[in-house]
């Protein structure tokens, strides 16, 4: 009895025996996709996240939002308590803080890269409240105290040790802390916005 052959619909080239088990299509190893119910070809996959991606445009801005405002307040309450351990302890309820208020805000609509959008947020946020407080805290008054010495002081300053500029990104930069915050955050919200359901 002769066997009858058969090819990946994508790849002709390649023999595959194995069916996608929703359309029934065949398809070779590198097309397959393997799923909690089996395997299926890459389009049913595609079909079955659009239907559980329901998140518009205007979802993507107020999960980026929520995320930067609430990274930004968390990175500068965390800055002026100071300490690395403080960032560190922090970073988890806040991370889970984050991702819970921005599911909410657009009431758990996801989107393909809403992960994405909102760890995005996070970083730009906990940059702003890192850098928000050593300006407020060191570079304000020092801006204004130089503005009552007079620019030749501004000049000496710069000469020496930076501008008070250099100073907020050199200051807040460093902080090891606020790295190991945002890192932690921006995790917990890609991660809640990948979870299924
Ligand atoms: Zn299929
Ligand atoms: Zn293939």
């Amino acid at each position: 009895m002769e066997q009858v052959v058969t090819y990946c619909e994508i790849h002709p080239d390649r023999e595959t025996g194995l069916r996608c088990n929703k359309c029934g299509r065949l398809m070779c190893a590198d097309c397959a996709v393997s799923t909690p119910v089996g395997y299926r070809c890459k389009q049913c996959v595609r079909q079955h996240e659009n239907k559980f991606f329901t998140a518009g445009a205007n979802d993507y801005v107020i999960v980026f939002a929520v995320c930067a405002a609430l990274s930004a307040v968390g990175g500068f309450i965390a800055s002026a308590i100071g300490f690395l351990l403080i960032w560190i302890i922090a970073s988890v309820p806040a991370g889970g803080i984050v991702s819970e208020a921005a599911l909410r805000a657009t009431k758990r609509r996801r989107g393909r890269y809403s992960g994405e959008i909102g760890a995005l947020g996070v970083v730009v946020g906990g940059l702003l409240g890192g850098m928000g407080y050593v300006y407020v805290t060191y570079v304000q008054p020092m801006l204004s105290a130089l503005q009552e010495l007079g620019p030749e002081y501004t000049d000496e300053l710069a000469r020496t040790i930076g501008s008070p500029w250099q100073f907020l990104f050199q200051q807040s930069l460093s902080n090891i802390g606020m790295w190991i915050f945002i890192a932690v955050v921006a995790y917990f919200v890609y991660n809640r916005f990948k979870l299924r359901g």
